[in-house]
């Protein structure tokens, strides 16, 4: 930790605002470690601990809303030894007297980690319908989501990224009528490869979904009873619920409002440390070395690392290769995005003599290395194997 004003006292606690994974997370890691630091965890959520993967197949997995939370607050605060408090807003950094506010209250810290998630990407469309639009993100959305989709039918989803498909798998599989709306030209356009994205679009297809793409929404109106979709290429479609997946934005206005650096997400090294001293970012809400990662595994990877770092020992966050694992039980996906775009993708579709099967290579030509990987259906058998050749930076 920097150096500072002794009159900061080594009695200030140590601070994380967020109790979701990211922060939870790096706290269950810090008590591995360390069992005496004074710790506050603050949320404006209830504090409830919840594994938030699981919304996109709840359904599926006949889950309630209320079965997800594993822990509520007090008993995250009895296993971790924190104080948590929920409910209360972070209103602004001050990195020079080492203190935050709560809800118009200081707090002094030793440390301070931000992992104030991200949230739902919002875009501007016509319509007295547009304002009814449901994201879930959370818990609390999943229980609203939830509560709306009780007694209605179809569902009309915008945005076919990941967690646009998994819901649209989780809902089809559940008996709703699912339509699917995405710009792009295929399903996780971000992720696949065009000749892959046709398979997984295929198996949406034949599992029951309404693709719609090519095309996004310009104008959602009320019904009577639901709503009335305007595409872009003047199509309309009726949906009695509509949901909102076209991406998340990392929750950075804490930290851009108390001048802390900014690139896409909360900027910082490969230490987790910000340009403030003693703040640290992890989780949806920050840009590691530049990147936005906002998957389980490269939390777990930054708060291993981080936990170390606060108790004394600089650690540097080393992500291994992190497959993207897509909850699609229609067509499962696992992808390992190539880090750079110089490479070329070698394509198989149809492989392993199963509907839907594909497998795609992405190697360096010429070295042959593997940098990246995406498979579908029967073909995820393979991850294990690819994932030890991309390890070992051999070829294929
Ligand atoms: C439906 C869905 C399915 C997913 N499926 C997968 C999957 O299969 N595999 C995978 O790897 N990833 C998946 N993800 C992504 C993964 O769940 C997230 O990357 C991860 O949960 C983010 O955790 P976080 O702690 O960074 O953010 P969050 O869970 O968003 O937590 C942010 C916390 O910050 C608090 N907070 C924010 N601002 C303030 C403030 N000013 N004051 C006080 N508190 C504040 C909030 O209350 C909250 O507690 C999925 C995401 C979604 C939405």
């Amino acid at each position: 930790m920097s150096q500072r004003d002794a009159s900061m006292g080594q009695h200030d606690p140590l601070v994380i605002v967020g109790t979701g994974l990211a922060g939870y997370t790096v706290a269950r890691e810090l008590r591995k470690l360390d069992g005496d630091t004074p710790l506050v965890i603050v949320s404006r959520n209830d504090g409830s601990f919840y594994s938030k993967p699981a919304l996109s197949n709840a359904l599926a997995m006949k889950k309630a809303p209320s079965e997800l939370a594993s822990f509520d607050a007090q008993a995250m605060a009895a296993q971790l030894r924190a104080q948590i408090w929920t409910y209360r807003q972070v209103e602004r950094i001050v990195p020079v007297e080492h203190a935050i506010v709560v809800d118009g209250q200081r707090l002094r810290y030793r440390a301070l980690v931000l992992a104030t998630g991200a949230a739902p990407r919002r875009v501007p469309i016509e319509g007295n319908g547009a304002g009814d639009v449901l994201s879930v993100n959370d818990l609390h959305d999943y229980v609203r989501f939830r509560e709306t989709l009780a007694l209605r039918r179809s569902v009309a989803i915008v945005g076919a990224g990941l967690i646009g498909c998994e819901f649209a798998n989780d809902l089809i599989a559940a008996g709703y009528a699912v339509s699917l709306i995405d710009p792009a030209d295929a399903p996780l356009s971000r992720l696949l490869p065009p000749e892959v994205g046709a398979e997984y679009a295929r198996a949406l297809a034949d599992a029951g979904v309404d693709l719609r793409l090519s095309r996004g929404v310009s104008a959602i109106v009320r019904r009577e009873s639901g709503y009335r979709l305007t595409l872009t290429d003047g199509a309309v479609l009726d949906a009695d619920v509509v949901v909102s997946a076209i991406g998340l934005v990392p929750n950075t206005s804490l930290a851009s409002a108390a001048g802390l650096q900014i690139e896409g997400g909360i900027a910082t090294d490969a230490w987790c440390r910000t340009s403030a001293p003693d703040v640290y970012a992890l989780g949806d809400c920050a840009a590691i070395e530049g990147r936005v990662q906002p998957y389980v595994l490269p939390i777990m990877h930054a708060a291993r690392a981080l936990a170390r770092t606060l108790c004394g020992t600089l650690t540097q966050v080393v992500f291994p290769v992190m497959p993207i694992v897509v909850k699609t039980p229609v067509v499962p996906a696992v992808i390992v995005p190539p880090a750079t775009p110089q490479g070329r993708w070698t394509i198989d579709v149809g492989t392993h003599d199963s509907p839907h099967a594909a497998r795609a290579l992405f190697e360096d030509p010429a070295t042959k290395r593997l940098m990246g990987f995406a498979l579908l259906g029967a073909a995820t058998a393979d991850k294990a194997a690819l994932l030890k050749q991309m390890a070992s930076g051999a070829g294929s």
